[in-house]
């Protein structure tokens, strides 16, 4: 039902025939949004799936396997992207970096905003009309906390937004937003399909939304879930500042994708990245 209201939002699936390009991890979210997709659509629409290698040694290699499981298990055709190729460098890299005290960029900040690039430059290269994520309602939740108590309003009408308002960035699909991480579980449960969680990255403690999402958890163990509070009054927001066309992309002029910024934040992060990477070399 819930995954179903998901998909009416997007008005798009009315005329010809889509091609949506499923982004996947191996982890249990992705696993049940392919599963849904190919329920629901697959005898409507094309899906491919896509996953970004990080580069994280004893991680990455293991999420492909995950995810190129769960493809074959459905019958859908996988690719792979690594970061390295596109961007030069690994998260690898980044974390070790980080924890030598070298680099001040937290690696899962890093990962977050260039993984996010490449799905949507990699979307657009293949042709897909949208980008469909595992993203649950926990995940949603945590986002926008994440966002609000930074103050970054803006933000939230990419992050949030119901429709594809913006040319420069491929439509998203979330499937699973309104869907909690306990409702996640019980349908692999039902489908009889694998529960293998994510494998975990070794960077995420203590990092920012590992935090959030431990006071979200503390909430719901209290008897408070404000989960679903959270995502009506985020996407409220994501309506009234889109009408208002507050948080307008323009193109990057250094590789042309979506920012708000002058420079686009993945650029930002790989020219610092890249300069520390050389000072480190010569050193
Ligand atoms: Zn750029």
């Amino acid at each position: 039902m819930k995954i179903s209201r998901a998909l009416m939002e997007v008005r798009a699936f009315s005329h010809k025939e889509m091609f949506i390009l499923a982004a996947v991890s191996g982890g249990r979210g992705s696993r049940a949004m392919l599963t849904a997709l190919s329920e629901l659509l697959g005898d409507r629409v094309v899906i491919m799936a896509l996953t970004v290698d990080e580069g994280i040694p004893g991680v990455s290699d293991k999420r492909i396997e995950a995810a190129k499981r769960d493809c074959e298990n459905l019958g859908i055709e996988h690719h792979v992207v690594s970061l390295k190729k596109v961007l030069g460098f690994t998260i690898g890299e980044v974390g070790e970096l980080y924890l030598r005290g070298k680099l001040k960029l937290k690696p899962c900040t890093v990962c977050g905003v260039l993984r996010r690039y490449i799905l949507n430059k990699m979307a657009k290269t293949m042709g897909a009309d949208l980008l469909s994520t595992g993203h649950t309602l926990d995940d949603e939740a945590q986002e926008f906390l994440m966002k609000f108590i930074k103050g970054n309003i803006k933000d939230m009408t990419r992050s949030f937004s119901l429709g594809g308002a913006y040319e420069l960035l491929v439509p998203r699909l979330r499937p699973l937003k309104y869907c909690s991480e306990e409702e996640i579980y019980a349908y692999l449960k039902i489908k009889g399909k694998s529960l293998q969680e994510a494998f975990p990255c070794p960077f995420v403690a203590g990092s920012y939304r590992d935090r959030v999402r431990q006071l979200l958890r503390r909430r719901i163990e209290e008897g408070n879930d404000v989960r679903n509070a959270i995502i009506k009054v985020a996407e409220g927001i994501a309506r009234g500042l889109e009408a208002r066309e507050i948080g307008r992309l323009k193109r990057c002029p250094e590789c042309g994708e979506p920012t708000s910024r002058n420079l686009c934040r993945t650029c930002e992060l790989k020219d610092i990245i890249k300069r520390v990477m050389n000072a480190h070399r010569k050193t």
